[in-house]
């Protein structure tokens, strides 16, 4: 699937849309009542993000085939951003707030959430390890650092055993390149430019 130029109208409605929004709510002549703030954005993504969803299903392919095409089309569409300045600041601006909001973001953008299911080893582990855990891990599981807390890499190892994919843990998530601090990992990642293009297999097993 191809970026078309046709989807720059609609992304270009959802940006105008996000600053009105941020404007009217936040602004300085903004009216201080914030109850339509969210609905908004909700509003001006879905219109970025129906026309390629309508497009997509469209073409009705196998699950597999649907995920490779996705991701593929995701990285066009990062590729085609990337290299326009003013729109690429945009997209930062988006993907910073959205991580801080959600994940507590430390912005190393060499981001393992995609390996450690959406724990980040950076804000949620004191020491900020990405490679499994430390020596000083309890044997009930619990953090060597919070003794009151489980270690990330306990509640990684349920959430990869509860989906029954153990295996996906059998490798090494490199260690974080500092050349790509506070970057854009989306970008990072889409564009193979983090660890995720060269991850290390342990698994004993031949590719
Ligand atoms: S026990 Fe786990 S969460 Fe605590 S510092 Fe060690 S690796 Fe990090």
């Amino acid at each position: 699937m191809k970026f078309k130029q046709i989807y720059l109208v609609g992304i270009s409605l959802c940006v105008f849309l996000l600053i009105m929004d941020f404007l009217y709510f936040f602004g300085e002549s903004s009216i201080g009542n914030g109850r339509f703030f969210y609905a908004l954005v909700i509003i001006s993504l879905s219109m970025a993000w129906l026309q390629f969803w309508l497009d997509f299903f469209k073409e009705g392919k196998k699950q597999k085939e649907i995920e490779e095409k996705f991701t593929e089309f995701v990285r066009a569409i990062v590729k085609f951003i990337s290299k326009r300045k003013i729109l690429f600041a945009i997209f930062g601006f988006f993907e910073r707030a959205f991580k801080k909001m959600t994940l507590g973001c430390r912005e190393c953008d060499d981001c393992a959430i995609f390996e450690t299911y959406y724990l980040c080893p950076e804000s949620k582990c004191p020491k900020g390890m990405r490679i499994g855990p430390c020596g000083g891990s309890r044997v009930d599981g619990r953090c060597e650092v919070f003794e009151k807390r489980y270690c990330l890499w306990e509640k990684v190892y349920w959430r990869a055993k509860n989906r029954k994919q153990l295996e996906k843990l059998e490798y090494i998530i490199n260690p974080r390149d500092w050349g790509l601090y506070e970057t854009s990992s989306w970008a990072n990642y889409f564009l193979s430019l983090d660890h995720s293009a060269k991850t290390i297999d342990i698994s004993g097993k031949d590719n």
